[in-house]
């Protein structure tokens, strides 16, 4: 048995109705295809550590693409296996004597995504073999990317005997198209032709997203409005990673850590334009399965349009770009040849038990 998951990054249900997906619609018609929620914070490294370990962060331990840690009062990108609380799906079955590998766009996520694989390489920094196999890759800024790996993940699956292979895309072209935009009618057509080619390939297929997309208009600086009302705060903008070129580090989730030992709850923030929702830590605890300890004091979560970071002059600025992070990018689409009905993203991987 042959079992494929694939990620596609940022591939909110938007673009799946704008354009033709021959290739979908036959897994589909095979199998079932539904919405589905992501995980939130609905951001790249907290959902593709959902999918592999098959748990919410609350299990897994990858809360935000970047980690807090208060008592030092430092911040790291949460992109490698010291994260992670728990095995992944793919070491699982490695110890188990399974053949398995991963695919995914950037070098740094291969550490922890790939834990425990046969093959483990990124479009960002393949190996030799691969890139000579496969062609060079366009590089991870390329709106080509996520093609590439797809036709990588199908020379795997053609030239090694793999019992399971996930795949991960990029986002680049959803942070920078529409769904009506020609650019992102031909990134959702190489997806299908991937989707198509390694459902050809495999005896169980299921495919879904880490998180959707929004146009944003707004920006909220919630530093300047913590520090205007006089508290002692540290925000962690969790969208924040070291590739700014597409997001450029503005995304709809924060925690909150206090500083001050003042007991007064921040539900104030959320009369603040550009804020939906401030969840207290327990609540978001219960509400997203996060982990308590790693949470601060609140997660704060963006409107439809809204995204946190920082302001020139005064609170609110005025931006214009395509992101997520937020409770908004929550839905997915999903497709599985085994028929199984997912609830969560996260179960993909069991829902390839059929
Ligand atoms: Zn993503």
């Amino acid at each position: 048995m042959t079992h494929v998951i694939a990620c596609l990054d940022g591939f909110d249900p938007a673009y799946l109705s704008a354009t033709e997906t021959p290739g979908w619609d036959r897994v589909a018609a095979d199998g079932s295809t539904g919405v589905c929620d992501g995980v939130v914070p609905s951001l790249t490294n907290v959902n593709n550590a959902g999918i592999v370990t098959a748990e919410f962060p609350d299990r897994s331990g990858v809360t935000g693409n970047t980690y807090y840690d208060p008592e030092r009062d430092e911040r790291a990108f949460m992109n490698d296996a010291s994260h992670l609380r728990c095995r992944t799906e793919l070491q699982r079955r490695a110890e188990r004597g399974e053949t398995v590998a991963a695919l995914v766009a950037k070098d740094k996520l291969v550490e922890m995504v790939g834990q425990g694989c046969d093959v483990a390489a990124s479009a960002e920094n393949p190996p030799e073999w691969l890139a000579a196999a496969v062609g060079e890759p366009p590089g991870i800024y390329s709106g080509k990317a996520s093609a590439w790996l797809l036709e990588a993940a199908v020379y795997l699956l053609d030239e090694r005997d793999l019992d399971a292979l996930y795949v991960s895309t990029t986002d680049v072209v959803p942070h920078k198209h529409g769904p009506d935009e020609a650019a992102a009618e031909q990134w959702v057509g190489e997806l299908d032709a991937g989707i198509a080619a390694l459902y050809e390939r495999s005896d169980a297929l299921v495919a879904t997203a880490d998180h959707g997309m929004n146009r944003k208009s707004v920006c909220v600086d919630l530093e300047a409005i913590l520090d205007r009302e006089g508290r002692d705060a540290e925000v962690v903008r969790l969208i924040t990673d070291e590739h700014t070129y597409h997001h450029r580090n503005l995304g709809g989730a924060a925690y909150v850590y206090l500083r001050d030992d003042s007991t007064d709850a921040l539900g104030w923030l959320d009369d603040v334009d550009g804020v939906d929702e401030v969840v207290a830590a327990d609540e978001a605890a219960r509400r997203f399965r996060l982990p308590t300890d790693a949470i601060g004091d609140a997660l704060v979560l963006g409107t439809e349009s809204s995204v946190f970071g920082p302001v020139e002059d005064g609170v609110h600025g005025a931006v214009d770009l395509r992101s997520h992070g937020s409770h908004h990018e929550r839905r997915v689409p999903y497709v599985a040849s085994t028929g199984a009905t997912l609830e969560h993203n996260v179960e993909a991987f069991p829902g390839l038990e059929g």
